[in-house]
This record gives structure tokens, C-alpha cells and sequence, in this order.
């Protein structure tokens, strides 16, 4: 083990390059990406979507780390990560398509 004491600095914290996008109208309630992320981001709404379904929402949208595997998972394509820019360039425009949540961009509108 070396002599030379190195200082402590703390990391940056982790901007992420992506962000999440949940299609809530395609979302079918299987709970597949709720069960398979490893961050537990994910949870269940209480709202109905035109099929009937409680769609999936993020409850703790700062533990993700764009990992992909409730993209990966999801039967309906009804999660997915996007692009930070262009996401937030559709957003600010109100270009999305209905039943759309980026629950990173509501999380920084409720905070200002
Ligand atoms: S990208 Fe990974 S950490 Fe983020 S919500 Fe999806 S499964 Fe969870
Ligand atoms: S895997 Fe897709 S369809 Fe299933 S709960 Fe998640 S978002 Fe909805």
C-alpha cells in the first residue's frame, strides 16, 4: 500500500446523456420494466389510460442510469430513452405526443 496519502475529492455528480421517455397511452400495465430495473425508478400510476391500464411512471427519476433495460424489455415500446437535446427541444415545444411523460423535465418544472 503506498505511503502518499491522496486527497478526497468528490466525483461530479453523473449528468446523464439520455432521459427517459414513457409512452403512457402504449403502456399495458405488465410491470416488466417495474420488476427489471435495477434502480427501482419505476412504479405504477394510479390514472387510466384510453386502454384501461394504470400506466407506469418514474418515482424516483434521479436513481436512473439510463441502462436501457426497461426499453429493452417493454413489449410495447411504451419506454424508451431519448436523446437529452432533442427530447427537450420536443418538449419546450409541446411537439410530444399525447400521453407522453418525461419525468425528468416535470421533475425540473416543478422545482422552478
Ligand atoms: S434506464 Fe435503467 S435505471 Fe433507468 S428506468 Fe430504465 S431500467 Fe431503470
Ligand atoms: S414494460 Fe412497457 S407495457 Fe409493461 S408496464 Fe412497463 S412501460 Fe408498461
Amino acid at each position: 500500500m503506498s505511503a502518499v496519502r491522496k486527497p478526497i475529492t468528490p466525483k461530479p455528480a453523473r449528468k446523464r446523456e439520455k432521459v427517459l421517455v414513457i409512452l403512457q397511452e402504449q403502456c399495458k400495465q405488465c410491470g416488466l420494466c417495474i420488476e427489471f430495473c435495477p434502480k427501482n425508478v419505476l412504479c405504477l400510476t394510479d390514472i387510466y389510460n384510453r386502454k384501461g391500464y394504470h400506466p407506469v411512471t418514474a418515482c424516483d427519476i434521479d436513481a436512473c442510469v439510463n441502462c436501457e433495460f426497461c426499453e429493452r424489455i417493454c413489449p410495447d415500446m411504451a419506454i424508451f430513452l431519448a436523446d437529452r437535446e432533442e427530447a427537450k427541444e420536443a418538449y419546450e415545444k409541446g411537439a410530444l405526443q399525447e400521453g407522453t411523460v418525461i419525468p425528468e423535465f416535470e421533475a425540473e418544472k416543478e422545482e422552478k
